[in-house]
């Protein structure tokens, strides 16, 4: 039983997940929030009150809480949480304690403060815990959580527990960093489907077809996929789609960028033989840089490479 968690982090998918806990968290659990800031905090304290109370650093909430949650941009931000000599989560005695972070990283980072903790507090554990699903799904509560650990993990119970609060499918991937390396692969090939889908109905229209027949052929042949289907990249090909809503609500496409170049960072360190990955990476960066695009969903990079709207 999870008497005493901190969550750290209450950004666009941490809010959300957050309020899961604090809704579905037996009564006599108290969380610890805590975020740069501070308005955040006090947002969730005031919402939940007596289940939800503010902390004043990472510190604080390793000091406060048996279990923590991350949920923070970068790798940056995850060194400093944990690692900031006087803030962070390690300049606290966190023996025994399970340190969950969800944030989307390189798996360096990950490593790294795995092993620091390792090194520090052998009776800690550390874990990579990134979700799938977006802000959409973090409020549904149905994100996945690709998990770095084996099947036969000890703490595989208590993580599938937590994980099951804020999110439907939970995977364990095999080992400390592989639900990063996972969530980054997964990462990879919907943001290449997303400007193969973009450049192939571009053709086709120009060519004179209409979107909509050819998201059919798509579906009925071998092109079938979910970016196609649900996320089409087109306007009003699929009115749920992201871009049917002028591409408001969805993944942002710095954050396909940043995903993109973590990829392709690690398919450099593990060898592997990327050829459409530089093309990606330069797509993505061209539309995260256009006024046009910035701050959109990251199927926005149909209308980086030019395509029709009306
Ligand atoms: P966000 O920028 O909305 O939220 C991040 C929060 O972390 C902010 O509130 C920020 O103030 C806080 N923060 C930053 N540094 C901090 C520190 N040192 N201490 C405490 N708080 C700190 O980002 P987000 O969209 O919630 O994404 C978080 C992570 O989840 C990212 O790694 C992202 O790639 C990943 N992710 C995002 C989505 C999505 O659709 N937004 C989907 C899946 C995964």
């Amino acid at each position: 039983e999870i008497r005493r968690l901190g969550f750290i982090g209450l950004g666009a998918m941490g809010k959300p997940m957050l309020s899961h806990l604090a809704n579905k968290l037996p009564p006599q659990s108290k969380i610890w929030a805590f975020d740069v800031v501070d308005e955040l905090v006090d947002g969730m304290c005031a919402q939940f009150p007596n289940k939800v109370y503010k902390a004043s650093s990472a510190k604080d909430i390793a000091d406060q809480a048996d279990v923590v949650i991350t949920m923070v941009p970068e790798g940056e931000h995850v060194r400093s949480v944990y690692l900031d000599p006087q803030q962070g989560i390690c300049s606290s005695d966190i023996s025994g304690k399970l340190l969950i972070d969800c944030s989307t990283i390189d798996t360096s980072t990950s490593l790294a403060v795995k092993e620091h903790i390792a090194a520090n507090f052998p009776t800690a554990s550390f874990y990579d815990a990134p979700v799938s699903g977006g802000v959409i799904g973090a409020i549904k509560g149905t994100i996945a959580f690709f998990l770095g650990c084996a099947e036969s993990d000890p703490n595989l119970e208590r993580l599938t527990y937590l994980a099951g609060l804020m999110g439907k499918e939970i995977i364990p991937c095999g080992g400390p960093s592989f639900g990063l390396a996972a969530k980054l692969s997964n990462n990879y090939l919907s943001g290449i489907i997303a400007i193969a889908c973009s450049e192939a109905m571009d053709m086709g229209m120009r060519s004179g077809l209409d979107p909509r027949v050819l998201a059919r052929v798509y579906a009925a042949g071998t092109a079938q996929n979910t970016i196609c289907d649900k996320f089409n990249p087109v306007p009003h090909v699929y009115p749920e789609a992201p871009s049917s809503g002028g591409y408001k609500q969805g993944f942002k496409v710095q954050l396909m960028r940043k995903d993109f170049a973590l990829a392709l960072d690690m398919a450099k360190r593990v060898g592997s033989r990327n050829v459409l990955g530089e093309a990606g990476l330069a797509t993505y960066d061209g539309a995260s840089k256009d006024e046009r695009c910035r701050d959109l969903d990251s199927r926005v990079v149909y209308r980086y490479l030019g395509g029709d709207e009306d």
